[in-house]
């Protein structure tokens, strides 16, 4: 069966994790939009991501592998969404938060720092603060770049902050107004270069930075914080970008906004029943365990998973291992002889014969 995701990205079958990335770097920086327009296209791009997303999780790749592409985009909806969100984290998590797409911002570059917090964090939201350091407005001439802020008309556009282009098109002679590359559209120069920033009206600052992290937020998740990037002399500014790592618990797993978790009993405990402890990040919690409650069966806790924005929270499965002792004492022996299965007798057969006799 061709694999067409192998295809797209140029590698064998048996390509490392290594190899994916270097080959979708390549091919995503090819064929994105707003890259060299010869070779620039949107579709294929967006093939190549899908592809990426999938090669590059060794989980959703052994699903892909094995059932083709309907493994993996097998719900609709959700996933799909959430692939789409992913889109331009994967992106920037690649070619740093820069990217192409703060370039549309006429320079004002994103920033991106990294953090990681711990399950309980994650679960009850938690306040992150940061010592950034940014280029932010010049203190002294507050952005103008001018020495006490003096500024002059500017001579190229007569302050009017726009020249005009003639361009030669097919169509014909075409005028257009662009910005006035000597002032960037401000209509103002300054008089005198400030000397605090070189006339380019930003400096560099550390600053201090605070993040609501809201509750629930998943591994990988970014924030935005608007206007806490790099600003550019032209006094655009990007945003700051806080990626989070989740940190994994100790007992228990997640998955989107469930958890899940083992709690291993004794046959005693199973067989009357009991109630166990588990360590949860909210605090922790007893969860009942029916008698009669067999190896491997799973209890859900309704609610008692990672909190969603969408209102309810997910819920926690506890699977019951049970542990059969190796050595057991006299008086365990006894009790455990009674338990022991009998085969069933089945009399009919001596009954039948007895006729005979
Ligand atoms: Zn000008
Ligand atoms: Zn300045």
């Amino acid at each position: 069966m061709a694999k067409e995701y192998y295809e797209l990205l140029g590698v064998s079958e048996d390509a490392s994790q290594d190899e994916i990335k270097k080959a979708y770097r390549k091919k995503a920086k090819k064929y994105h939009p707003d890259s060299n327009k010869d070779t620039a296209d949107e579709e294929k791009f967006k093939k190549i991501n899908k592809a990426y997303d999938v090669l590059s999780d060794e989980d959703k790749r052994k699903k892909y592998d094995q059932f083709g592409k309907q493994g993996v985009e097998g719900h609709a909806g959700r996933g799909q969404r959430r692939a789409a969100s992913n889109f331009q984290d994967l992106f920037e998590q690649i070619f740093g938060g820069g990217g192409f797409g703060s370039q549309r911002k006429r320079g004002g570059k994103n920033l991106k720092i990294h953090t990681t917090i711990s399950l309980g964090e994650a679960y009850s939201g938690v306040e992150k603060t940061f010592e950034v350091e940014r280029k932010a407005k010049c203190s002294e001439c507050s952005g103008t770049g001018a020495e006490n802020g003096n500024t002059s008309t500017c001579s190229e556009c007569n302050g009017r902050g726009q020249v005009r282009k003639v361009q030669r098109t097919p169509l014909g002679r075409m005028e257009t107004a662009a910005e006035c590359p000597k002032c960037n559209g401000s209509g103002k120069v300054p008089e005198e270069k400030c000397s605090n920033c070189d006339g380019s009206g930003t400096e560099k600052k550390e600053e201090t930075v605070t993040v609501k992290v809201p509750e629930g937020v998943r591994d990988g998740q970014r924030l935005r914080v608007r206007n806490k990037g790099n600003r550019s002399s032209t006094g655009e500014t990007g945003d700051l970008y806080v990626y989070i790592s989740v940190e994994e618990h100790e007992s228990l797993e997640r998955k989107d906004h469930d958890l899940f978790t083992t709690v291993t009993l004794g046959v005693g405990d199973v067989a009357l029943g009991t109630s166990v402890e588990i360590d949860h990040p909210d605090s922790n919690i007893q969860v009942d365990v029916p008698k009669g409650t067999q190896p491997g069966q799973v209890l859900r806790l309704n609610g008692k998973g990672m909190p969603s924005r969408r209102g309810r929270n997910g819920d926690l499965y506890v699977k019951v291992d049970v542990e059969i002792p190796k050595d057991v004492s006299e008086d365990q022996r006894e009790v455990l002889e009674g338990m022991r299965k009998k085969p069933k007798e089945d009399r009919s057969f001596f009954e039948t014969v007895k006729d005979f006799i």
